[in-house]
């Protein structure tokens, strides 16, 4: 019998848990997002963001600039958030309006604040197998994912379908730091089949809908399914769900898997900040 790993009620649970620590602060943690434009999915996850925070009690300040700012002005209010006691993390919306430079924007946000965990800073202590302010949500939500239904990572064969700086390559290292053998194929990787089949652990994460099919995956294997798809007015995932059932130990649906714990992870990297930052105010060094 498959697993069907219940991404809705671990997030939900993941939320509670924050809603009660949040009640028992001195004030409410504050979530600073940033979108240039209005690139459309880009406007449904920032509502979904600011809804969620505000069900447990975070606060948001929302910029939403004109899809023609310039780099300057952008890198001046994140500088102006930097410096903000009141504004505990910062967060740009990607993908940026093309006349902007995304790593320079990026790079632009405090560490301490960069509840994304983009930062190369952040990016370089997780590769460096020591512990960053911030790892980006989806992968560490993912994380939280297969150890619900994984006690004992080390020694497991992971393979990553996708290569991105936002989930690929983050999640390979914190699979790589919990001792597994990790494989990232991206669209110029040949005869990937050969290698998913081989997969205790696999994480599908490259946007092409459907894309593993019953006889890329291993018996009894995990899979996690991260795209997003439209397929037939529906939501899908880069796995075909109804094909590798029956076949796979555990498996995320699309949606209801992923997606609830990349926001859960967010609010849960936002209360991290905010205790980061009250305990350095206390020895002074910050802000
Ligand atoms: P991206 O476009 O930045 O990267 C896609 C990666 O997949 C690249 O490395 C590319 O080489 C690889 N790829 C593309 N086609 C491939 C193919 N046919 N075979 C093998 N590899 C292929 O994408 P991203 O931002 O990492 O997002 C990937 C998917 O995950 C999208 O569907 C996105 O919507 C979804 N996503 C979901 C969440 C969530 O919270 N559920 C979060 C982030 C991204």
């Amino acid at each position: 019998m498959t697993n069907i790993i219940d991404g809705r009620l671990i997030a939900a649970n993941i939320r509670n848990e924050l809603k009660e620590k949040i009640a028992g602060l001195a004030k409410a943690p504050c979530l600073a997002i940033i979108l240039a434009g209005n690139d459309e999915p880009s406007l449904i996850y920032v509502r979904n963001k600011k809804k969620a925070a505000a069900e447990i009690g975070v606060q948001t300040k929302f910029f939403h600039l004109a899809e023609d700012i310039s780099e300057e002005n952008l890198l001046a209010l994140i500088d102006k958030l930097n410096n903000d006691e009141n504004t505990n993390g910062i967060i740009v919306q990607l993908p940026l309006p093309e006349h902007l430079n995304t790593h320079k924007i990026i790079n632009r946000i405090a560490p301490q604040k960069d509840v994304d965990g983009f930062h190369p800073y952040n990016t370089g202590m997780l590769q460096n197998n020591q512990t960053p302010y911030f790892i980006a949500a989806t992968p560490l939500g993912i994380m939280r994912l297969v150890q619900s239904v994984c006690s004992d990572l080390s020694g497991k064969n992971v393979v990553i379908i996708g290569a991105s700086l936002i989930v690929g390559r983050p999640l390979a290292t914190l699979m790589l730091n919990q001792e597994c053998t990790v494989t990232i194929t991206h669209i110029h990787t040949k005869n990937i089949k050969e290698l998913t089949q081989k997969a205790d652990i696999l994480v599908a994460a490259c946007g092409v809908a459907n894309l593993v099919q019953e006889d890329w995956i291993k018996s009894g294997a995990i899979l996690i399914d991260v795209g997003i798809n439209r397929c037939n007015g529906k939501i899908c995932g880069d796995i075909d769900f109804k094909a590798v059932q029956n076949k796979a130990a555990a498996i995320t649906p699309v949606p209801g898997g992923v997606g609830p714990m990349t926001i859960a992870m967010l609010l849960k990297n936002t209360v991290d900040a905010y205790e980061l930052q009250l305990s350095s105010a206390k020895i002074g060094n910050i802000f």
